[in-house]
């Protein structure tokens, strides 16, 4: 039996599928979607590309997701299409950085709470069950071997542009993971009560099903 608004959270580290799950469970239960970590990149890339102090952007953004009738979703900030900049090579340099200030972190989780007012919501990210909802009703934790979670951003990026080595990949989910984990704010972690899936050898069917399966019970 569903709660009237409920909030479903789903950490982990890169490229272990989060989005595209959120986005089917989210789907599935007709609810809302949000990804966090377009939060964090829009930051990171509007602060360098207009030279602005990254606290100032984080607290005078204004984000919203926007789905077009195929599904896609479109990130709109200040009213400016950023779907495709924030997921850059460069997108991915700068995040870290903006995601390890105490004060972007602290707009951006206040901007995450007021997404769910009034509404169910999935979220995903890093930090999602353990800081933003630690009082959320369903909390998952994605996780995947550091080779799968690599080839799963190559292809990813590859639908778009020509993206770098696998090799390079890897380094820099590497890169990303140990910022992640080490950060003093919003570190990635399992949250407490958390389903843990791996989903190494798993489809996404199966991820979604699994989440769902725990949800619907
Ligand atoms: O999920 P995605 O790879 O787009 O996230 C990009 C980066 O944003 C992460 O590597 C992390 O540094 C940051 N992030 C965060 N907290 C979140 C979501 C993302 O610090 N809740």
């Amino acid at each position: 039996m569903l709660m009237k608004f409920f909030v479903v959270t789903i950490d982990g580290p890169a490229g272990a599928g989060k989005s595209t799950v959120a986005r089917h469970v989210a789907e599935a239960l007709k609810i809302c979607y949000l990804d966090t970590g377009a939060m964090y990149r829009s930051v990171g890339i509007l602060a360098v590309s207009q030279k602005k102090d990254p606290v100032d952007v984080a607290r005078t953004m204004d984000f919203k997701i926007i789905y077009s009738e195929d599904g896609e979703k479109r990130i709109m900030v200040n009213g400016r299409d950023m779907t495709a900049l924030i997921r850059t090579p460069e997108a991915d340099k700068e995040v870290s950085k903006v995601a390890a200030i105490k004060e972007v972190r602290r707009h951006l989780i206040k901007k995450q709470r007021s997404f769910a007012q009034g509404q169910s919501l999935v979220l995903e990210g890093r930090d999602t069950g353990s800081v933003v909802f630690p009082e959320a009703s369903y909390k998952f934790y994605l996780d995947a071997s550091v080779e799968e979670r690599a080839r799963r951003r190559y292809e990813q990026l590859a639908q778009k542009t020509t993206p770098p080595t696998l090799d390079e990949i890897q380094k820099d989910i590497i890169r990303r993971d140990n910022a992640d984990k080490k950060r003093p704010w919003g570190a990635l972690t399992i949250p407490e009560n958390a389903v843990v899936i791996d989903t190494t050898n798993l489809s996404l069917e199966e991820v979604v099903a699994e989440i769902l399966s725990h949800i619907e019970e």
